[in-house]
């Protein structure tokens, strides 16, 4: 099997890297940064040049993309603009539970909505008791003669301000276990009882992550992912795919330092020297550019394998929490390798450095993919 997975799709990848270069441009990035607003003509974009929709079934507005496509969106737009790849995270994630779960009306209205720009979505799993204990979520949801009455709060919600729905996790059943008793719904954040507060983050604050409080929400049956308490499977599917999506991420992310920093110590002199001629930094690079590509092997294989129908719980852990340490890593050592230079805020290196904390949170903390990856070895 071909490892060198950009060798099979120049042209896709030329496709989104042209996306980038017009939407995503580096000001773009330090603007949002300073004045964070929602990026909605980005969003818009996205939208309308397919890239949201990509891995969406043909049938609802998508292109039946492949995971190892899925990958190398979310790399190339995260080379530029962690804005982007947030939109496409969460509408993406949202968009693909609900094509995998929803009814015929829920497809057609929702997944074709996101697809289309037409609708925002937010995801709403995390609570102020329940982070990497999600099974220890406590919203519920009781059954009542309009439908549904949702009570509880959640934390984290990212883009849920600006959102038209939020999917939220609930318990449907006080007494069972989560395997069996946490639906999912389609809530929209217009409901009466509903109220949202964005949290002040260290970075992307432009996609704001909230506080969503639930009181009496009440939405009708048809809102329903799903069977009732059959949601956590659906969750699982969604938490592969999150997994895969932050590690591409990390990937564009360190390979935007790395070409940063290649870059500078070619031109940076001292002692009469480019930077880049004394061996220890040398070293370093190589060491980045090692980790980088190992990074690459191990998130491009555990999607082929996805991809393949193939149980794949395990590497895709192993690729996430190897990319989201690498990239960490290997922004760490831009920064040292830019000098003073990356003390300041005029350039990416130190917006990146708050950015990479995210890919460490995101679809499970590296603790808890390490306990995955060994539960997966029989322990
Ligand atoms: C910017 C941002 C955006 C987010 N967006 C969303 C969103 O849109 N929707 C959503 O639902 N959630 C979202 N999250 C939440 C994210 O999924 C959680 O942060 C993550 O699941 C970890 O939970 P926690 O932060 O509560 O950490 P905790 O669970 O409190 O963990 C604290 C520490 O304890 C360790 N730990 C916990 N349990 C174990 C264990 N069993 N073994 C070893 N170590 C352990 C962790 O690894 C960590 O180091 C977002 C988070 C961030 C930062």
């Amino acid at each position: 099997m071909d490892l060198q997975a950009e060798l099979d799709f120049p042209e896709f990848k030329e496709r989104v890297e042209q996306f980038c270069a017009i939407y995503c441009p580096p000001e773009q990035e330090f603007e949002l940064d300073r004045n964070p607003v929602y990026p909605e003509a980005l969003h818009q974009a996205m939208a309308s040049s397919g890239l949201l929709s990509h891995c969406l079934p043909k049938a609802l507005g998508g292109s039946d993309g492949t995971l190892v496509e899925l990958c190398m969106i979310n790399e190339i737009l995260a080379r530029h603009s962690m804005s982007a790849t947030n939109i496409l995270f969460i509408n993406g994630i949202c968009a693909a539970l609900m094509a995998m779960a929803g009814s015929p009306e829920q497809q057609e209205t929702y997944v074709k909505g996101i697809a289309e720009g037409r609708l925002k979505f937010s995801f709403a799993l995390t609570e102020p008791n329940a982070g990497s204990d999600a099974a220890g979520i406590q919203a519920s949801a009781t059954a009542d003669s309009e439908g549904y009455r949702i009570n509880g709060t959640k934390l984290y919600t990212t883009g849920a301000d600006v959102a038209d729905y939020i999917l939220t996790a609930v318990r449907t059943d006080s007494e069972g276990k989560a395997s069996r008793s946490v639906s999912l719904f389609i809530v929209p954040t217009a409901s009466e009882g509903l109220s949202i507060a964005p949290l002040d983050k260290i970075a992307g604050n432009d996609v704001a992550s909230c506080q969503v409080e639930y009181r009496n929400v009440t939405v009708p049956t048809s809102a329903r992912l799903g069977e009732e308490n059959a949601g956590w499977s659906t969750l699982m599917l969604g938490g592969g795919l999150e997994r895969l999506s932050v590690a591409a991420c990390c990937i564009g992310a360190a390979q935007a330092s790395l070409d940063e920093v290649l870059e500078h110590v070619k031109h940076r002199k001292q002692f009469g020297q480019p930077v880049g001629q004394f061996q220890a930094v040398q070293h370093q690079i190589a060491d980045m550019a090692t980790r980088l590509e190992a990074m690459n092997l191990l998130t491009y294989s555990a999607a082929r394998k996805l991809q393949a129908g193939r149980p794949a719980v395990r590497e895709i852990s192993m690729a996430k929490v190897f990319a989201a340490e690498g990239a960490h890593e290997i922004i760490t050592y831009g920064m040292r390798l830019l000098g003073a230079k990356a003390y300041l805020s005029e350039t990416a290196m130190p917006r990146r450095m708050r950015e990479s904390f995210l890919a460490m949170y995101a679809g499970g903390t590296p603790e808890i993919q390490r306990n995955l990856i060994a539960r997966d070895l029989g322990l």
